[in-house]
């Protein structure tokens, strides 16, 4: 189970605040729902790759994820920044580019010319499907955090709006707190 950050909206966002005040990222609660105990323990840390830009500036890589305990329950959980997706090498800044790209019309060729060769086109053409694929669902859940994108029904329009009022991320990281799995 992770639990995600809100408004942690970059790598070296969140290492500064993990050097400066580790002790803020502590969930206030277990995030399982049947339990939401106050006090969870610390338990340890895994890393994550997540920063793979090749600007010629150095890597911010490992990343450490820390994870706590919550001895009413016996749960484990992460706790990830918003700026990482749970289950992707790319950050969202990243997946934010290329979508609006695509959504601006750009065709996955051109998408994939303008970003260089950072992402392959595969991996576009898989997270364009699936945004796609999912796009009920996910404008089904996030309407009633942004009621003001009712007015923007397909799914270009829905998600151009989207993006011009929040960053990705943040979009994700409602979806998740949903119980939607994020691709
Ligand atoms: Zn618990």
């Amino acid at each position: 189970m992770s639990f995600i950050l809100p408004g942690i909206i970059s790598l070296i966002q969140y290492l500064e605040t993990l050097q400066k005040a580790p002790e803020s990222y502590r969930p206030e609660r277990c995030p399982h729902p049947d339990c939401h105990h106050v006090g969870l323990w610390c338990h340890g840390c895994y890393t994550r790759k997540p920063d793979r830009k090749d600007l010629g500036e150095p890597s911010l890589n490992p990343v450490p994820i820390l994870r706590f305990f919550c001895s009413e329950c016996g749960c484990t959980c992460s706790v990830l920044p918003e700026c990482i997706p749970p289950r992707s090498w790319y950050l969202w800044q990243v997946r934010q580019v290329i979508f609006l790209l695509l959504l601006a019309g750009n065709s996955l060729n051109h998408t994939l010319a303008i970003n260089g060769s950072r992402v392959s086109r595969t991996t576009i053409k898989r997270w364009w499907l699936r945004f796609n694929d999912c796009f009920v669902s996910f404008s089904l859940n996030l309407l009633p955090h942004f009621p003001c994108l009712g007015r923007h029904a397909g799914f270009s329009e829905f998600w151009k709006a989207c993006l011009a009022l929040h960053p990705l991320s943040s979009a994700m990281r409602l979806l998740h707190e949903e119980g939607v799995c994020v691709p």
